[in-house]
């Protein structure tokens, strides 16, 4: 599960993670599914990167929120990740999909994930139990691919 420090450093991030996730939501482009996603994740250095899904009429080419803000994270030097807020509109949270889990766990798979939505609910979890035995290549020195 982590060092428990870990985790209280990145509670204190929650609110202004949240509140960047929602406002991108704002700028989702999702004509086809109306399914507007935000997210926000928080770089080792404390920095906040945010992104929304991009929809195409092209189906196949859109890109989830989380990979738009890893994305942008990576492209501007960051790649090593700390907590990540998803925002949505439904009943219960929406959880990434298993392109998004790749993703995440290339960077971080210890990285904790917050689940909300715009009601109040949060689920709180990590890439490492949303995607257990993460394809991964084997590093130098490692005995297995974690
Ligand atoms: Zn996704």
């Amino acid at each position: 599960m982590g060092n428990p420090n870990f985790q209280e450093a990145n509670r204190k991030f929650f609110q202004e993670l949240y509140a960047a996730a929602k406002q991108v939501r704002e700028y989702a482009y999702a004509p086809y599914s109306h399914f507007s996603v935000g997210a926000a994740i928080l770089s080792s250095e404390g920095e906040i990167f945010t992104g929304c899904n991009v929809e195409n009429a092209s189906y196949g080419l859109s890109v989830c929120a989380e990979r738009v803000a890893v994305f942008k994270a990576v492209s501007q030097g960051c790649s090593s990740f700390r907590a990540l807020v998803l925002v949505t509109d439904g009943e219960t949270p929406a959880s990434p999909c298993g392109a998004c889990r790749q993703v995440l766990a290339e960077f971080s798979p210890e990285l904790e994930v917050f689940m909300c939505n715009l009601k109040g609910k949060i689920v709180h979890t990590t890439v490492e139990k949303l995607l257990p035995y993460t394809f991964r290549f084997k590093k130098a020195g490692e005995e297995y691919v974690k």
